[in-house]
């Protein structure tokens, strides 16, 4: 399928590893041309020249913190009037609800609401004038199914997905939409952090602890980030301009429900 987005122009924040990655991937492997971004110049470099190379687009690099207003005014900069944004950095810390401080919850809500919606509320305008846009924000399945340890997460992702409901409606006249994408557990550095814990703390091996995870997922596996990438790329597509505030789990059915 030709997803018509041919030379279109996309900042995919947070996107030198992971699920951020799969996503510059998944556009690039369309012909789009990008604006990545991460914090570690290194990984950020080899990876936009590794797209480069496979796919042939312009990719741009900001090696910045997404979630400081500096780093994403450098990041903005560069990007300039952008036709797809893809949101994204890492999450808020597990924890313990009796410990996280006024603090805590500033910075998860800095991190994983308030820079989404900054980048937002800078990159609409320009789309909505133009008559199209697409906006993807990588979120969380802890925003259908909470997962207690992770409650600054909950509560920062729950907020940008309360704002996504009200303001996709706003922009989808103008052509512009906007989802988010929930993604359950993927094999990313990040999980690969946790099934490391887990191993240590009950003296197994780390493919056991992999294996016991994948166990608790109908799917019996991780999710990949090309995956998760290709989803997102569809959703940027031409084909998507009626999926407007939708939040889509990508969990292998993981998450148990109906609707
Ligand atoms: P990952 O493999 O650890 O990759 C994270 C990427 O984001 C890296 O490129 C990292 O590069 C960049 N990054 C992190 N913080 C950043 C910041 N403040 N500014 C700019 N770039 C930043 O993580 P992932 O698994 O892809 O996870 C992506 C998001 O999905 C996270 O919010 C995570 O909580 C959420 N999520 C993941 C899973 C999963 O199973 N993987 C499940 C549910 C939710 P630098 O470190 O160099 O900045």
């Amino acid at each position: 399928m030709d997803l018509g987005i041919s030379g279109r122009r996309a900042l995919v924040c947070a996107s030198s590893k992971g699920l951020g990655r799969g996503c510059a991937e998944a556009l690039a492997a369309e012909g789009v041309n990008l604006v990545m971004n991460a914090r570690t110049p290194g990984p950020l470099e080899e990876a936009a020249g590794a797209i480069r190379a496979a796919h042939g687009v312009d990719v741009v690099t900001v090696a910045a913190d997404i979630t400081a207003e500096e780093g994403r005014a450098d990041v903005l900069a560069a990007a300039g009037d952008v036709d797809i944004l893809v949101t994204n950095a890492g999450g808020p810390p597990p924890g313990m609800w009796s410990d996280w401080t006024r603090e805590d919850f500033i910075r998860a809500l800095d991190a994983n609401m308030l820079t989404p919606i900054a980048l937002m509320t800078a990159l609409l305008p320009a789309m909505m004038e133009r008559g199209w846009g697409r906006v993807v924000n990588i979120t969380s399945v802890a925003v259908k199914a909470p997962i207690p340890v992770l409650g600054l997460s909950n509560s920062a992702r729950a907020g940008l997905t309360g704002y996504v409901a009200g303001t996709a409606r706003q922009v989808a006249p103008f052509g512009v939409t906007i989802n988010n994408l929930l993604p359950g557990i993927h094999a990313t550095d990040r999980a690969d952090a946790l099934d490391r814990a887990v191993a240590e703390a009950e003296g197994i091996s780390l493919d056991e602890a992999r294996r016991r995870r994948a166990d608790t997922i109908p799917a019996r596996r991780y999710g990949l980030p090309e995956e998760f990438g290709a989803a997102c790329a569809f959703l940027c597509s031409r084909h998507a301009g009626f999926i407007v505030g939708q939040n889509i789990l990508l969990d292998g059915g993981a998450t148990c429900t109906t609707f």
